[in-house]
């Protein structure tokens, strides 16, 4: 019997991701069966590490690079293309490939099958994801070449958010600026807010286009979406991933006077724009961990710079939530969605307790139950309370369901 696979590829820069589905029981928004999926990283500028998980078992590999980091993409994607076949026989059973994309800029409003003009398009767009794109390019060209008739799409970060009216996109500085380097918020996260607005439609069962929601995406990065008849009207990041809330490592939001400031104090902005992405956030408030799963252990623990960084967060994440409800006509959900957004019962009590001025209160036990195995969604809310969900994301899932799309329609 022929099956029908589809590849997800997430190329980034020093790291590649892959998952690939089998589709044969596919129907919409039905979980898809995963087969395999796994990560190539790049260890030092030699050596990358392979690991791939299939039928629950992992392997571990190392690769040496043929020509140093330079071929860290195209020497991973072969290995793990090599191995696949192996068992799935890909050349037979490819239907399609999906990538995600970073930045598709002002010129992608939705997903795309890939065509000589589209990579050329994605190239142009580089220039505002200078880390990302060139890498998503490296790993789409990789695979043109190892399967050069099967259909390959590109699923961009922030095409979903092309809807954003430009009284909330555009920036007040010179229009100039704007123009001349196409300085905007574009947003990021655009395919995991799509599926979650997707699916809290399937939950409360109404048309996509008449859901309005504050969709809030928490996990190490982490963004907001106002969301109005199923479509984004304001988001919090920007033109780049490093406005809005505050993240793992990710300072979000912070006054550009401080740039100038610490340029006078002899840090070099190369250096703080290292830092705000690297070392700020969680991080480097509490100077412990990014991760908040060990935050909330240390707070528990009396940590008190944990704590800190942990009431920033939330504080910052409701204030958001807040400030999204005004691009909104009527609001049907709140949904929290990402790692801390869907297992994080604490961080959710706390944004939620800055919030009870509009409307929102959670059923304790409901949001310490959590219990999302085996449902689509869970509400967490009280009684009197506007409805608050857990909906757990799935980008891979709506890179897969895109890609069918496409390949259907062409
Ligand atoms: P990414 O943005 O890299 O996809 P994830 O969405 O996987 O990240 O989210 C990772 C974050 O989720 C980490 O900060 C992790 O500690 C947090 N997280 C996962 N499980 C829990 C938990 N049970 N309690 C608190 N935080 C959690």
């Amino acid at each position: 019997m022929s099956h029908s696979f589809i590849l997800v590829i997430n190329a980034g820069s020093s790291s590649v991701k892959f998952a690939l589905y089998d589709i044969y029981s596919f129907s919409s928004f039905k979980p898809l069966k995963l087969l395999s999926e796994g990560i190539a990283e790049l260890v030092n500028s030699n050596q990358a590490n392979i690991s791939i998980k299939q039928n629950s078992e992992k392997t571990n590999t190392n690769l040496d690079l043929i020509d140093g980091s330079s071929s860290f993409h195209s020497d991973s994607l072969k290995c793990i293309i090599s191995r696949l076949n192996d068992t799935y026989s890909l050349q037979e059973n490819l239907l399609g490939i999906g990538h995600r994309v970073v930045h598709g800029g002002n010129i992608f409003s939705q997903s795309v099958i890939i065509s000589d003009e589209v990579l050329d398009q994605i190239k142009l767009c580089a220039e505002l994801a200078p880390l990302h794109n060139p890498a998503n390019i490296l790993g789409i060209e990789e695979l043109q070449r190892q399967f050069p008739k099967t259909k390959q799409t590109a699923i961009f970060d922030t095409a979903f958010h092309q809807t954003i009216p430009d009284f909330a996109h555009t920036y007040a500085i010179p229009k100039k600026w704007s123009d001349e380097y196409n300085i905007r918020r574009y947003g990021f996260h655009g395919t995991s807010h799509r599926y979650i607005t997707q699916q809290t439609a399937n939950y409360l069962e109404k048309d996509i286009n008449e859901v309005s929601i504050i969709s809030a995406h928490l996990g190490n990065g982490a963004s907001v979406a106002a969301i109005n008849n199923g479509q984004s009207v304001d988001t919090s990041m920007g033109m780049t991933p490093l406005e809005g809330l505050v993240m793992g490592t990710r300072s979000g939001d912070i006054d550009p006077g401080i740039f100038d400031y610490l340029i006078n104090k002899g840090i070099s902005p190369k250096e703080i724009n290292k830092i705000l992405n690297k070392k700020s956030g969680l991080l480097g408030i509490s100077e412990l961990s990014h991760d908040m799963r060990t935050l909330c252990q240390a707070v528990q623990s009396g940590n008190k710079k944990a704590r800190l960084a942990l009431e920033v967060f939330c504080f910052r994440a409701a204030k958001y939530i807040a400030a999204m409800t005004i691009s909104l006509n009527k609001l049907d959900a709140l949904v929290f969605t990402g790692g801390i957004g869907e297992n994080s019962s604490l961080v959710r009590a706390m944004i939620i307790k800055n919030l009870s001025i509009l409307g929102f209160d959670l059923n304790e036990s409901a949001n310490v139950a959590n219990n999302l195995k085996e449902s689509l969604a869970i509400q967490i809310h009280s009684e009197n309370s506007r409805t608050i969900l857990i909906i757990p994301t799935d980008e891979e899932a709506m890179i897969v369901i895109d890609t069918l799309e496409l390949i259907h329609a062409d």
